[in-house]
């Protein structure tokens, strides 16, 4: 008989999302673990790797695209990690198994309600993805569906059979795409019921997520790695903290909350930077400002103005940080940098120019916020060398 941990997925080898599917969990643990002492060693021990108890559905966030077979089936699930090709998926083991339930249920209706899928070619049809977002906390669930026209014949109808299905769905949204784009979402969103965005709580804190901004998409291991930044950053109540990348501005929000005197958040996405001043007021915070803007030009005027910071908080995308960036950290000399990064390759050159430019790697600890798959998490403490 197969453990809790060694679940196997029939549509691995189609899908191809979870690399390690013929690992057990422990194997996987001691795979990432090598991962990152290979690239990250050189600069200091490495703890080991925080794995999950249950490593199973632990996606709060799922997208699945909508297609047809060549015999005119309607499909749903993901695209082939090795080509465009819609894999049907009912039901994963990684994603969050009412979020699966609720996609299959809309494929099954669609018909009923007249609705097409839509097709990129001729670009005509409706549906072309649903992304479904849960609180894990709050038990809240948005339901995104993205359609190639805002024109919905029989929405309300739809909503009404999709609601009396699932009650649980707090809120519907429309958004249009009739891009040739491999993105998921348009520009063009239309609330069709409730709010237009869902609440969760982490590290007892309240979060307002919208359709388009970025959330942590494992939250139980999220709150395990924003307490080891906050651990890490040591916060006294002194202190002036930049969250960088900050998306919503959950780490920022919470280093408010824990110690810090003054925090300073800034991201790129402005539906992002809505949402973290809107957090900050529903978590009566008042010691945090957040900008819109590209977080290397603004750590540029920052340190051109002369200002400083004690502690950044840095969590960039997979590409890592910017040479803008890393350079006017240097310049503004934190004591202390907190580096979250997903991708331990980028984290690795921009670690390597902070270590040539005057600081020491003090902690590193991998996080599995990504079971099956061969992503791996990294947070890493550095302080600056001289006083
Ligand atoms: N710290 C947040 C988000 C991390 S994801 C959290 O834990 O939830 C990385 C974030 O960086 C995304 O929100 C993305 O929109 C933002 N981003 C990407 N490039 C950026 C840039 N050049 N400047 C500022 N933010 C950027």
């Amino acid at each position: 008989m197969k453990t809790e941990n060694e679940r196997k997925c029939p549509l691995a080898k189609k899908c191809g999302g979870c690399q390690l599917q013929n690992m057990t969990y422990e194997e996987q643990l001691s795979f990432k673990q090598v991962k990152v002492i290979r690239l990250l060693g050189n600069f200091h021990h490495v703890d080991e790797i925080i794995g999950m108890e249950k490593p199973y559905n632990y996606r709060n966030k799922v997208q699945a695209a909508f297609g047809r077979t060549r015999g005119g089936k309607i499909i749903s699930g993901v695209y082939q990690s090795t080509s465009h090709k819609i894999v049907c998926v009912d039901e994963c083991m990684i994603e969050d198994k009412k979020a699966d339930e609720i996609i299959v249920y809309i494929r099954k209706i669609l018909p009923q309600f007249k609705l097409d899928v839509y097709n990129e070619d001729t670009r005509r049809g409706f549906l072309r993805h649903i992304l479904v977002k849960r609180g894990f906390a709050s038990n809240e669930i948005m339901v995104v569906l993205v359609a190639g026209t805002s024109v919905f014949p029989s929405k309300k109808n739809f909503i009404d059979n999709l609601l009396k299905k699932f009650p649980e769905i707090t809120t519907v949204i429309l958004n249009v795409n009739n891009f040739k784009t491999s993105l998921v979402l348009g520009k063009e969103e239309k609330v069709l019921y409730g709010k237009g965005y869902i609440e969760d709580t982490l590290c007892g804190c309240k979060f307002r997520i919208s359709a388009k901004s970025f959330y942590q998409i494992n939250p139980v291991q999220t709150e395990i790695l924003y307490n080891k930044a906050i651990e890490f950053a040591e916060l006294s109540g002194k202190e002036k903290v930049i969250d960088a990348y900050c998306g919503i501005g959950t780490i920022g929000i919470v280093a408010a909350k824990n110690g810090a005197k003054e925090v300073i958040g800034v991201e790129l996405n402005s539906d992002a930077v809505a949402d973290a001043k809107i957090n900050a007021r529903i978590n009566d915070i008042e010691n945090i400002k957040f900008y819109n803007a590209d977080a290397g030009k603004f750590m540029v005027d920052m340190a051109e103005n002369n200002q400083r910071a004690d502690v950044v908080f840095m969590d960039p995308p997979r590409a890592g940080s910017d040479k803008n960036f890393l350079s006017s950290v240097v310049k503004l000399s934190p004591k202390k940098i907190v580096y979250i990064s997903c991708n331990p390759e980028t984290q690795k050159r921009d670690l390597f120019y902070l270590v040539k430019n005057g600081y020491k790697v003090k902690k590193i600890q991998p996080v599995d916020m990504f079971p099956h798959t061969n992503h791996v998490e990294t947070v890493v403490l550095m302080s600056r060398v001289k006083d």
